[in-house]
């Protein structure tokens, strides 16, 4: 796995993450876990319940209290909820972002594949936690949470620091021609589409590059591009080391992303 300038890896009490750089400058404390011996977050895949013993381990990994994890129920959704108080996993049905400017509370989403963001407004101290898979980028998910830190916490878009986590990238992410179309139809706004879909290798794939799209859409939000902080590790490139659901199957794990203020 190639660690780039934004990234640490690091390994405590046999957890293995990921850290970026901007966010330990700035004292906030997260972790996007890569494969860890005996590590499970969720009992199976999305649909599984949370493990709160899982949890305690990652979170004592960063010296955080692992009783105040926020997982929200992941649906795909274009959702973002702003959090005030420690939820448990089932009250939070179809919500993919989370948003809070509280201490002492943990928002944590998981993926095997799918694009996890974290959000950081170091002015008016705002993190948010976003899940966007294909789908939640169709729909336009980190859009969303990017204008509900404006609205509710009053954030400047240009003082908002975003961190892309691994996740299935452009080299590996075939599509069918219908995604693919349904993607050039719903961006053909952006000048650019072509550089971010496109014929695949084998006859009759596509490929999507959604961490550019999703880029694209931050700037034209006002997200200063040296603001976006990206690890580049393509989950699947990687599967020795990340969880992908398209490498391991339909008994796959998942990884989680935590932050907390
Ligand atoms: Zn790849």
């Amino acid at each position: 796995m190639n660690i780039n300038k934004n990234i640490v890896k690091k390994e405590k009490n046999g957890i293995n993450y990921i850290q970026f750089k901007p966010l330990l400058d700035l004292n906030i404390k997260h972790a996007y876990t890569l494969k860890s011996d005996n590590l499970i977050v969720k009992t199976t895949g999305y649909a599984g319940t949370i493990n709160k013993e899982g949890y305690k381990r990652v979170c004592s990994a960063i010296e955080l209290n692992g009783e105040n994890v926020v997982l929200p129920k992941l649906h795909h959704t274009e959702n973002v909820k702003c959090i005030d108080k420690v939820y448990e996993h089932e009250e939070l049905e179809d919500i993919d972002g989370l948003i809070t400017n509280k201490k002492d509370i943990i928002l944590a989403t998981t993926n095997a594949d799918c694009i996890l963001y974290l959000l950081y407004d170091p002015i008016k101290k705002v993190i948010g936690n976003v899940h966007s898979g294909w789908r939640g980028s169709y729909k336009r998910i980190i859009e969303n949470a990017v204008d509900k830190m404006i609205s509710e916490y009053q954030s400047n878009s240009e003082d908002i620091i975003i961190c892309i986590c691994p996740s299935i990238r452009k080299c590996c992410f075939e599509v069918d021609e219908d995604v693919k179309n349904m993607f050039t139809q719903k961006f053909s706004f952006l000048s650019n589409i072509d550089n971010f879909v496109g014929k695949g290798e084998k006859q009759g794939k596509f490929y999507i590059d959604t961490v550019g799209i999703n880029n694209e859409l931050l700037k034209k939000k006002g997200i200063k591009e040296k603001n976006i902080y990206d690890c580049e590790i393509c989950s699947f490139c990687n599967k020795e080391e990340v969880h992908s659901f398209r490498a391991e199957g339909k008994n796959f794990r998942v990884a989680t992303a935590i932050i907390s203020l």
